[in-house]
């Protein structure tokens, strides 16, 4: 999957050279229509068959071998197959399929109709044991076919180039994942025709922040490997140990030679804000698939969702039952949320405090060192943490939560599960199963349950019971990415489109997922209570200066 002029057809002409050299069989290639398969005998397999030593004895000599229709070759033939050709499709077995631009296949007339991949699949049966398909093309949008075999695949690789400055491997992006600007040009230029005209724009390496012209990009893109995406191993260390059967590589336009970093830049530029341009841009430079989606709730209802509270402020008057603390966990810093949980099985609640904190030390100080406290001056602890313990810092992440260990767990979302949250032991003694009593649990949640509970909550209006209240300095940020994630109705899944941060939406999630686990609903008020039958799972909020009035500062640190 890589965007046009990225050399994919070209890698499907050398296969196929391969195979008529070195394993003649039965071979058909598939282009979108009739014309392309004029061009792709006249203007690439002929001169390649013709220019190399090698490949030119394999001509027959006659002319009319060399058609649109037929490419007859001494030791095979090649079946020229545009996807309208159903008739020509159903035609013969083969061995191996080039499925060239297959997101430009018709798409079936009617449902009767199988699809052309179906019906290229069934070509292939005879040779299910040593058959092989090579399927390449721009993506279209994510359900499109080529989006689709990426997804099916069981390796994925993308390229990571080295910095000529100082030789850190990265991957290339225009916004990295966290959402540090990678691709960069003049602050004050916000012209793309100056930028691409000019040559603006650079690349910063992830690690040194040292600029890469185009001649250096080529270098670090020259310097290059493929590795897998959940491995992280290089392309043949992976293909050797787990053997998969379905590979797939993505390419971005960043990476060409023939697109210059201005470019590029200038054709992001242009496509922001007009959304037929930025799916051209997804598809054509990015080489990634254009997710539609319909916006799930706007910034300015969440906003709407601010009371009067400074940040840091609990609410008081007996309102607050806990405080709960949720961390996401990036490369290299960690986004958080602290909220109070409310009374009741409609279970209102108040964000307190959000922000970033760069250390696994600032996480510590922001949920057990500083202390925050109600308008009366009443002392809140944080009750339970989460924080997130996926991507590449896993076993920083059980470090922190044994350190920390009864106060803080870590947390693995997942999209299905048989139950809401579930906690599964990680600590084992070295070389064996068996659990150390004690250790660390993983808290795993089922993201699906507890987006839907998070979408519904947020559409609450701010006075009625269970609403999902913020502090009054609650940012514009953090509203953008409580609206960044979308249902997908197909499939029902949350999806977060590309370039969108979604860090604090993923903390409230894991806070409703804590709320839930606490049982905070069932919890009985202080004044509900009797005194023989309090629950030892009720809260205890510590009075702190009893008798004090006024505004106390919002978040104070505890001493000692
Ligand atoms: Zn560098």
């Amino acid at each position: 999957m890589a965007p046009p002029q990225l050399c994919k057809s070209k890698v499907a002409e050398i296969l196929l050279g391969y195979i008529a050299d070195r394993d003649p069989a039965l071979t058909q290639y598939i282009v979108p229509d009739e014309s392309s398969a004029a061009e792709l005998v006249d203007e690439r397999l002929r001169p390649m068959f013709e220019d190399s030593p090698r490949l030119s004895r394999l001509l027959t000599g006659s002319p009319k071998d060399l058609t649109a229709k037929k490419f007859q070759l001494r030791t095979m033939r090649v079946m020229l197959v545009w996807a309208g050709s159903t008739a020509r499709l159903a035609a013969k077995a083969a061995k191996y399929q080039f499925r060239d631009e297959i997101d430009k296949y018709p798409v079936s007339p009617s449902k009767k109709e199988t699809s052309t991949e179906k019906l290229l699949d069934k070509r292939q049966r005879t040779f299910r044991w040593d058959r092989k398909t090579y399927r390449a093309s721009s993506p279209t949008t994510a359900t499109g076919p080529i989006a689709m075999a990426v997804s099916v695949a069981s390796a994925v690789f993308d390229f990571w180039v080295r910095c000529p400055i100082c030789g850190h491997m990265q991957r290339m992006y225009l916004t990295a994942p966290d959402g540090r600007p990678c691709l960069r040009w003049p602050d004050d230029e916000r012209d793309p025709n100056r930028i691409e005209d000019g040559s603006l724009a650079w690349y910063e390496c992830e690690r040194c922040q040292g600029h890469w012209d185009d001649a250096k990009r080529d270098r670090a893109v020259a310097r290059g490997e493929w590795r897998e995406e959940r491995t992280g191993l290089p392309l043949f260390s992976h293909l050797r140990q787990h053997k998969p059967r379905r590979i797939a590589f993505r390419l971005s336009a960043l990476l060409s030679m023939f697109v210059s970093l201005s470019e590029y830049a200038a054709a992001f530029l242009k496509a922001k804000g007009d959304k037929l341009l930025l799916r051209d841009f997804c598809n054509g430079y990015e080489g990634t698939p254009w997710q539609d989606y319909e916006v799930e709730r706007a910034e300015k209802d969440i906003l709407a969702l601010r009371d009067d509270r400074p940040r840091g402020l609990v609410p008081g008057g007996g309102r607050t039952a806990c405080l709960i603390g949720m961390v996401d966990t990036q490369e290299d810093h960690f986004i958080y949320t602290v909220r109070a949980l409310g009374w009741g099985s409609s279970l209102p609640s108040w964000l307190v405090r959000e922000g970033r904190v760069e250390t696994f030390e600032g996480v510590a100080q922001v949920l057990w060192d500083d202390v925050y406290r109600d308008v009366d001056g009443v002392e809140y602890p944080v009750r339970l943490s989460v924080i997130d313990s996926q991507g590449n810092r896993t076993a920083d992440v059980y470090e922190f939560c044994r350190q920390h260990r009864g106060k803080i767990f870590p947390l693995k979302g997942e999209q299905r599960m048989t139950r809401p949250h579930d906690f599964t032991r990680i600590d084992h003694f070295p070389n064996s199963e068996k659990k150390i009593p004690g250790g660390i649990k993983l808290l795993r949640v089922d993201t699906t349950v507890f987006k839907n509970q998070l979408s519904a909550k947020l559409s609450i209006l701010p006075t009625d019971p269970g609403a999902f209240l913020l502090h009054a300095e609650a940012t514009e940020e953090y509203a953008r990415q409580m609206c960044a994630e979308y249902f997908d109705e197909e499939d029902s899944v949350w999806l977060c489109p590309k370039h969108r941060a979604n860090h604090y939406w993923d903390c409230e999630v894991y806070g409703l997922a804590c709320a839930d686990l606490l049982g905070v609903r069932h919890w009985k008020r202080p004044e509900d209570k009797k005194p023989a039958s309090a629950p030892a799972s009720a809260p205890r909020p510590q009075p702190h200066s009893s008798g004090r009035v006024g505004l106390p500062s919002a978040i104070a640190r505890r001493r000692g």
